[in-house]
């Protein structure tokens, strides 16, 4: 059996397939991966890196043809998908550039006595990744987990399962699997997978976790989230500013974890952000084929999301949301959806409180900043944040009381982004990070060796008598 994977801006066109993995071979193929960590694990850092140095640059020289295809898999614009696979290489020479410092031991030899911290890796490292950036965010997963000595088995999204298994090939001690849920559970149950890093929605995570949890495997939850944009009232944009603010929200159709989900704008500067917002729409926004280098916003990823998004929408405009439309798509048979902006919803119109995922993001009005702090943490999830303000100092105060795992100052989504800065959310949107040192740190654990000062031969430190004085008390 196969999955076929159709191109959503033109679905008769089907991109190509990938065989499915049948569940019974889970099994087999921890097995096999858990064989292969313990070689793997012992060849020493450098020659580790090396390996992971030419998949960067392979990557990276391929890169035109990979973005080609996820293109055309994915339905982002062409240009979005050449920046992803080019971040992805930049990512795993980080990884190269900073993996001694995490991954190496630690020696202390003083009074107290001599430790060593050995940094270990987990074994088989389980990835299930998403659709709507499976490159980055399967490499964000790969990069540190083969540095630090383990194996990977891979299961990408059925949404985009082609670019990603090309760049799978690139990589050392990578095996990927093909299938949905089934296949997940399996995978996550099994007792030779040490630790699962999951990308993706609330339904999947909660199951996921809930099969770690049976099987005690640890877990990264890299979540949902419906981050909120909060302008306060000193905010002065450009004209170009507007334009990467659309982009936060209408990047990859509004299918980003970090879009921009909710705009919280003074009700006194309402009208003159709107009309900036909608000049700025009108010229940036193109929707179309996401292979044509004019166009900035391609088609949702399948019917069912153009059906979901186009309910959501009708719902906020019978509660009394006013949408103005930003832009129109092609029509066809392409699952295209218009880009909208529905001006003042109520604040429990699931537009406004669930994460959309789709190219429609509200608008909505405060009077005072403590009212905005409440109604932008009033949501279960907490993933991204950003403020806009022409004071900075006030906006990195304003940004600590937001509820978000990162905040952007003045700007929003994939702009915002640094490879030092970790990356996750807070409640609901998941545990763990990605990026940065503590990115790194998920795929190893710590282990010590250690002898006591005071039992080595002339040894001093801790009080010598206190824990058996204790013991025999
Ligand atoms: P999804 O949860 O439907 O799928 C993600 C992966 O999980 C896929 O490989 C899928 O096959 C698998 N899966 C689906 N249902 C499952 C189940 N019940 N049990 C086990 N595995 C299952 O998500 P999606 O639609 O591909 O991606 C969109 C979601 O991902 C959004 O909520 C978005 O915010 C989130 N996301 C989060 C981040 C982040 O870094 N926090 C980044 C990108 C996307």
């Amino acid at each position: 059996m196969r999955i076929q994977r159709e191109n959503p801006a033109r679905p008769r066109e089907i991109v190509g397939s990938v065989p499915v993995t049948p569940v019974t071979a889970v099994d087999e193929l921890a097995r096999a991966a858990h064989g292969r960590a313990r070689g793997w694990s012992a060849l020493p850092l450098p020659q580790r890196l090396n390996r992971l140095r030419s998949a960067a640059a392979e990557l990276a020289s391929d890169a035109d043809e990979l973005a080609a295809l996820l293109a055309r898999e994915s339905g982002k614009p062409i240009a979005d998908c050449r920046g992803e696979i080019g971040f992805a290489a930049r990512y795993l020479e980080w990884v190269c550039a900073h993996a001694a410092a995490v991954y190496g031991p630690t020696e202390i030899d003083d009074a107290e006595g001599r430790l060593t911290l050995t940094p270990r890796p987990y074994g088989v490292i389980a990835a299930v990744t998403p659709w709507n950036a499976p490159v980055i965010l399967s490499v964000l997963k790969l990069g540190p987990a083969l540095a630090a000595g383990n194996t990977v088995l891979l299961k990408p999204s059925p949404l985009a399962p082609l670019t990603v298994t090309a760049v799978a090939e690139l990589l050392p001690e990578t095996t990927v699997l093909h299938g949905g849920a089934e296949l997940v559970q399996a995978l996550v149950a099994h007792p030779l997978v040490g630790k699962v890093a999951f990308t993706g929605g609330d339904a999947a995570g909660r199951s996921i976790a809930a099969a770690a949890g049976q099987a005690l495997t640890p877990v990264v939850l890299e979540l949902g989230g419906n981050d909120p944009a909060v302008f306060l009232d000193d905010f002065a944009l450009t004209a170009d500013d507007y334009e990467r603010l659309v982009l936060a929200s209408f990047a990859t159709s509004g299918q980003v974890c970090m879009a921009a989900k909710r705009l919280y704008v003074p009700q006194h500067r309402a009208e003159e952000f709107l009309d900036a917002y909608v000049a700025a729409a009108q010229r940036i926004l193109r929707i179309g084929d996401p292979c044509e280098d004019d166009v900035t916003m391609g088609p949702v990823v399948n019917r069912v999301a153009v059906e979901r998004i186009s309910a959501l929408v009708r719902d906020a405009a019978a509660r009394g949301g006013e949408v103005v439309t930003l832009a129109r798509g092609p029509g066809g048979d392409g699952y295209f959806a218009d880009a909208v902006l529905v001006r003042t919803p109520p604040d429990d119109t699931p537009l406004v409180s669930t994460e959309q995922f789709g190219p429609s993001v509200p608008l909505l009005t405060y009077r005072t900043e403590d009212e905005v702090v409440f109604r932008a943490n009033d949501s279960v999830l907490g993933l991204g944040a950003s403020v806009w303000s022409a004071d900075e100092d006030r906006a990195f105060r304003f940004a600590a009381r937001l509820e978000a795992g990162f905040t952007f100052v003045n700007t929003h989504n994939r702009t915002g982004m640094s490879l030092r800065a970790p990356f996750g959310g807070i409640k609901r949107s998941g545990f763990g990070r990605e990026y940065a040192e503590e990115g790194l740190r998920e795929y190893v654990q710590t282990t010590v060796t250690h002898a006591p000062g005071v039992f080595r031969p002339g040894g001093a430190g801790l009080p010598a008598r206190a824990y058996p004085a204790a013991q025999s008390s």
